[in-house]
């Protein structure tokens, strides 16, 4: 199977699906990023809050696979926001994973109540131009924090990892990123299984000989966003991977669309200043 690829703001290119490994006990990292590794995914999607990088890294390594193969993107938690505190936390993740550099980090909330996120990026920045990550990104931005980004900052973040599924569409997010060269990655792409018995799209997945993850999955790749949906039962990770030998008509991506009801499964961003 043939996984597309995206090309970023800066250059680099990203497969457009790849696995994601929040709750995943590290205990159980290895085998499930192995599995994943095997059956072809080529991008990992962890962060510091997971507590499974040195997993991650493990899996990575022990796969053989040059590391030019295999896209990994990190995440700098919470806490650690101030300026000399994010590169001490990248640091810490980089020895974690033990790999050479990574694909992608991110700042994974904005915590706009917290501290300043422009100094937080400006750090990425820095980081950025060590080359020890090859991309660096936001995760749950609002627009109004995008802007600030652009006003305020030279690094235009190349992608902007928010939830995504067809109950909550996230559409003038979405459109702020294709305006602005950033690309969007959904999360909880299947809202964690909820969305699975909607009967439309079962109806659809029952047409097309497909199954709902499927049906969802496939949605996000023909509106352009980059997934990684998560699962440690290999038949599942097989079944995720399998999106790229069907198509869904306009008219059957215009109805999951339309099954939008702002519904979300996470926190609000705007208002969400937790640190562990
Ligand atoms: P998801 O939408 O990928 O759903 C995962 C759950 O759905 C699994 O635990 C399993 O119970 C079920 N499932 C998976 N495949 C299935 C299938 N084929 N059939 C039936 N059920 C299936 O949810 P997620 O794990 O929350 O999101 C995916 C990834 O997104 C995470 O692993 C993580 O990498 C990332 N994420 C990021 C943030 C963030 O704040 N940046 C937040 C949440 C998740």
């Amino acid at each position: 199977t043939h996984i597309p690829s995206l090309t970023l703001n800066n250059g680099t290119s990203i497969p457009q699906l790849g696995f994601g490994v929040y709750q995943i006990e590290p205990q159980d990292t290895r085998e499930a990023v192995r599995t994943a590794l095997e059956t072809g995914y080529r991008h990992i999607d962890t962060a510091e809050m997971y507590g499974n990088e040195k997993e991650v890294g493990q899996a990575v390594r022990d796969s053989g696979l040059p590391r030019g193969e295999v896209f990994v993107t990190s995440k700098l938690n919470n806490g650690h926001h101030a300026y000399g505190d994010a590169l001490a936390a990248f640091d810490r993740s980089m020895e974690d994973l033990d790999l050479e550099y990574l694909d992608l980090f991110l700042i994974h909330w904005p915590l706009p109540a917290v501290g300043d996120y422009v100094e937080t990026w400006q750090a990425l920045e820095e980081i950025y131009r060590s080359g020890r990550a090859k991309a660096i990104g936001v995760s749950n931005f609002q627009p109004s924090h995008l802007e600030r980004l652009l006003r305020e900052t030279g690094t235009v973040p190349a992608v902007n990892q928010i939830e995504i599924h067809p109950y909550l569409t996230q559409d003038d997010v979405r459109a702020f990123g294709t305006d602005h060269g950033i690309a969007t990655e959904a999360w909880s792409p299947i809202a964690q299984g909820k969305v699975l018995d909607d009967p439309v799209i079962t109806e659809i997945a029952g047409r097309l000989e497909r199954t709902p993850a499927q049906v969802t999955l496939r949605w996000h790749i023909q509106r352009g966003d980059i997934v990684f949906p998560k699962s440690v039962t290999p038949a599942r990770v097989e079944e995720n991977f399998r999106l790229f030998d069907f198509e869904l008509t306009p008219a059957d991506m215009a109805a999951i669309t339309a099954l939008d009801r702002g519904e979300r499964l996470g926190p609000d961003p705007d208002t969400f200043n937790w640190i562990p």
